[in-house]
């Protein structure tokens, strides 16, 4: 658009830069608002047993809404909270509202929980977390945390003593978006890692398209060789879970399963599938 406006262009392109910063800046405003009155929510999304749908844990995903902006999406909220500094009471908030809903789950079920390139700069993550995790009273090994390759990139060296020592605590550790960024088969053998998730770019494709097939079943074998646990990002069709079977992957998350949902709802979510479960064990 701004191309065919010749001379005019720059002044076209420097309104848009300007525009973009003062909305960023009124964001980060409304962020920082929201963060000290906690009204930063967090939703939870099943990850389940792709063989008969039971939850085997839940993914935490933050959700804000404000008044005057509305719905902002945490792909938008997430990345401007890293570049101006706010992450971390967002993160510290957000993991000890998680880990006190998700005590009230049945204890074989985990908590899934996204760690941001922040917090893998920072060497005093493991105590912080440390420190939420008792204070709640959350075991450890219940709590799975997610990173990104990119994330782990700004400074493996502290980011693999951060995971290392979290790993001693007992809690796993996945690698988020798996195929996706700076994705490199060697990063699998530098990082000490206990699952993998499978980008949901892959599986969105896996039915209509050879390579995305081809890729998943290669991460599949891989992870196997490696014995790193394989979850699918994404899932919306029946198809795409009975692929993903085939190919030997049995845990997901996505739409077919459940969106991300309230605490309330993702009780009765629990409620729900153990009565189903219940159900199916007495007709075998
Ligand atoms: P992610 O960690 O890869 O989370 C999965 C995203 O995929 C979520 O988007 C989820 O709602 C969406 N999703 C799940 N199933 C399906 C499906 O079947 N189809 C489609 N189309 N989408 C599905 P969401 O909640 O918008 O989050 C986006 C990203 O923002 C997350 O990607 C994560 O990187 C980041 N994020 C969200 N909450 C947090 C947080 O508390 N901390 C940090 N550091 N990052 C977060
Ligand atoms: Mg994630
Ligand atoms: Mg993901
Ligand atoms: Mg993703």
């Amino acid at each position: 658009r701004s191309k065919r406006r010749g001379r005019g262009q720059t002044t076209v392109y420097s309104v848009d830069i300007a525009e973009e910063m003062k909305r960023a800046t009124q964001l980060e405003q409304a962020l920082r608002r929201a963060i000290i009155a906690d009204e930063v929510d967090v939703h939870f999304q099943p990850i389940v047993d792709l063989r008969n749908g039971a939850p085997v844990g839940f993914e935490a995903l933050a959700r804000w809404h404000d008044d005057e902006l509305g719905f902002v999406s945490p792909a938008t909220f997430i990345p401007l909270a890293e570049e101006r500094g706010i992450i971390e009471p967002l993160t510290e908030a957000m993991l000890k509202k998680a880990t006190r809903t998700a005590l009230s789950w049945p204890v074989e079920m985990f908590l899934s929980f996204n760690l941001s390139s922040a917090q893998l700069l920072d060497p005093t993550t493991h105590d912080k977390i440390m420190a939420i995790l008792r204070s709640v009273g959350f075991d450890p090994r219940r709590l799975g945390l997610e990173i990104t390759e990119t994330a782990m990139m700004a400074d493996p060296e502290i980011a693999n003593s951060i995971i290392d020592s979290l790993r001693a605590e007992g809690v796993s550790i996945s690698l988020d978006d798996f195929g996706t960024g700076q994705s490199s088969l060697g990063r699998l053998r530098e990082i000490a890692l206990d699952k993998v998730k499978i980008d949901r770019t892959f599986v969105s494709e896996i039915t209509r398209d050879r390579p995305s097939e081809h890729i998943i079943k290669a991460i599949i074998a891989l992870c196997e060789g490696l014995d790193l646990e394989v979850v699918a990002e994404g899932i919306e069709t029946r198809e795409q879970a009975d692929k993903l079977l085939q190919l030997g992957c049995s845990i997901g998350q996505g739409y077919l399963y459940g969106r991300p949902m309230s605490a309330d709802r993702i009780q009765q979510f629990i409620s729900a599938a153990g009565t189903v479960l219940t159900a199916q064990q007495q007709f075998r």
